[in-house]
């Protein structure tokens, strides 16, 4: 059986309304915008950003393979006329464009997952479940953004039986062109936290900016949203009002649609024991914390509304892996020992922040080993932001965090709130707090290592892993 390529040259052309110079490559297999990264056989879309010039790159994707390059009108005078180009007034449009068409010719059942924190994990666990069941796509990392969405949907296959999309945003307004573009049947939105409040006047805000989701809703599509939240009426209204056929609530509430009626946290699985609709369902969870179980009973609710067996989406579950950055865990050698060092240097907000302390407060500690956590700032909250950081102290002391290691003036203010027995160190950058942590492990020891990304805690990750 030969499968199609993901798209004909000339098909992809037609659907940006491209104007096509050079050869037309019969099949198109795959969709970049970075020669980093490009197979053989792609269509490397010159997209530009902050920093670089998509047209730059175009000749390096050409001589790695690619099997088209998309230009704008403005640059197509300065490749040689044998090159295969398609021409558009612009290159994010074109690919907009492509996305769009191939959204419409999909029979794919398609989910969308936005919210405050959870939405990879959310993304990645559809992927795992609906993956099983039919043939499906998702999205790379988090492609979530103006780029990353059209892009995913250009790369996704005419025939997957499920389409799942990550649609975040750093501002408001972002939400609604993306939602459009997925036309999902089921929109997810994993909860409302303050993240992001520097661009938001309040939480109220962020939920109604989260909830424009709901516009690019199938008619009649489902909406699921978090029920512990304050956000939770508002959310639905919303959800009515833009037309949703269906609202799946998912919680620990009483009133939750899918419920969790209760769980066993684990240090590395938990087992789980929900509601579903009022269909009783027992799981477990490979991926630890309270946090993943709560985003589970939305991958479920997503999974029963798209039409999927709920009991072979609930047993997939077990073979959860927290993804890299965001919990995964290693044995790591000190010169006295092995010690375990957990990975969550993706990126950190209050609500991520506290989920990873709670997570390595029930970390077990061997011999004369203590639980460790090296936090740097959270960035983008705002005039809360001291505030938000200082009251962490409660969840360090209440988890048995034995020592804290602080980076960035924010965290310095949870640092100063520390009795003095469980500060490790401080410092304004992590390159200086670096050296402080790798002289400070020894075995038995359980180090989280957490921060927003714009404070770099991800090299402190890598340093350990180079040194132990
Ligand atoms: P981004 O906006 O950076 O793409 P995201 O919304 O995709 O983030 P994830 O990458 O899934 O979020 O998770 C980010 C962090 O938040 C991880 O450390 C994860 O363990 C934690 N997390 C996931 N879900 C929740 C939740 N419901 N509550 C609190 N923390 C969560
Ligand atoms: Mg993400």
């Amino acid at each position: 059986m030969t499968t199609e390529p993901l798209w004909t040259g000339a098909r992809l052309i037609e659907a940006m309304g491209a104007r096509s110079q050079g050869p037309v490559p019969a099949d198109v297999t795959g969709a970049s915008i970075d020669t980093r990264t490009l197979e053989p056989g792609d269509a490397f879309f010159a997209i530009t950003g902050e920093a670089r010039n998509g047209h730059d790159f175009v000749a390096a994707a050409l001589d790695n393979g690619a099997a088209l390059a998309v230009v704008d009108e403005a640059h197509a005078g300065t490749f040689p006329a044998y090159a295969p180009l398609a021409i558009v007034p612009d290159v994010l449009r074109g690919m907009e464009k492509a996305g769009m068409a191939r959204r419409a010719e999909l029979s794919a059942r398609v989910v969308a997952v936005t919210g405050s924190v959870g939405k990879t994990g959310t993304k990645e666990a559809l992927r795992l479940v609906l993956s099983r069941q039919g043939k499906t796509h998702a999205p790379v990392a988090s492609y979530n953004n103006h780029w990353g969405v059209p892009l995913t949907l250009t790369r996704t296959p005419r025939d997957v039986r499920y389409g799942v999309y990550e649609i975040g945003m750093n501002a408001p307004g972002e939400i609604l062109p993306l939602a459009k573009m997925v036309q999902p049947d089921v929109a997810v939105i994993t909860t409302i936290q303050p993240v992001h409040l520097a661009a938001f006047e309040s939480l109220e805000g962020i939920a109604r900016e989260k909830a424009a989701i709901f516009e690019g809703l199938k008619p009649g599509g489902t909406a699921i949203i978090n029920a512990d939240i304050p956000q939770t009426g508002l959310l639905r209204d919303l959800a009515l009002a833009a037309g949703a056929g269906r609202v799946i609530s998912f919680g620990e509430s009483e009133a939750a649609d899918v419920r969790l009626l209760g769980c066993a946290l684990k240090p590395d699985v938990s087992t789980a024991n929900a509601s579903v609709m009022g269909r009783a369902v027992t799981y477990k969870l490979g991926s630890p914390g309270r946090h993943i179980v709560l985003n589970s009973l939305a991958v479920l609710a997503a999974a029963e509304a798209l039409g999927a067996d709920l009991a072979l989406a609930a047993l997939a579950l077990a073979d959860l892996t927290p993804p890299s950055g965001r919990g995964a865990r290693q044995v790591l050698h000190a010169p006295a020992g092995p010690f375990t060092l957990i990975d969550e240097s993706y990126n950190g907000n209050p609500a991520s922040m506290r989920a990873a302390i709670e997570n390595l407060g029930r970390m077990p500690v061997v011999g004369r080993g203590r639980r460790i956590a090296v936090l740097g700032d959270m960035l983008e909250l705002g005039e809360t932001a001291p505030e938000l950081h200082k009251g962490l102290a409660d969840a360090v002391t209440g988890n048995g965090i034995d020592l804290v290691f602080a980076c960035g003036p924010l965290m310095r203010t949870l640092y100063d709130a520390l009795p003095s027995h469980r500060r490790g160190a401080y410092a304004a950058q992590a390159s200086s707090l670096e050296p402080y942590v790798l002289d400070a492990v020894r075995a038995g020891d359980v180090v989280t290592v957490k921060g927003s990304l714009g404070t770099r805690m991800g090299p402190i990750v890598k340093a350990m892993m180079a040194r132990f």
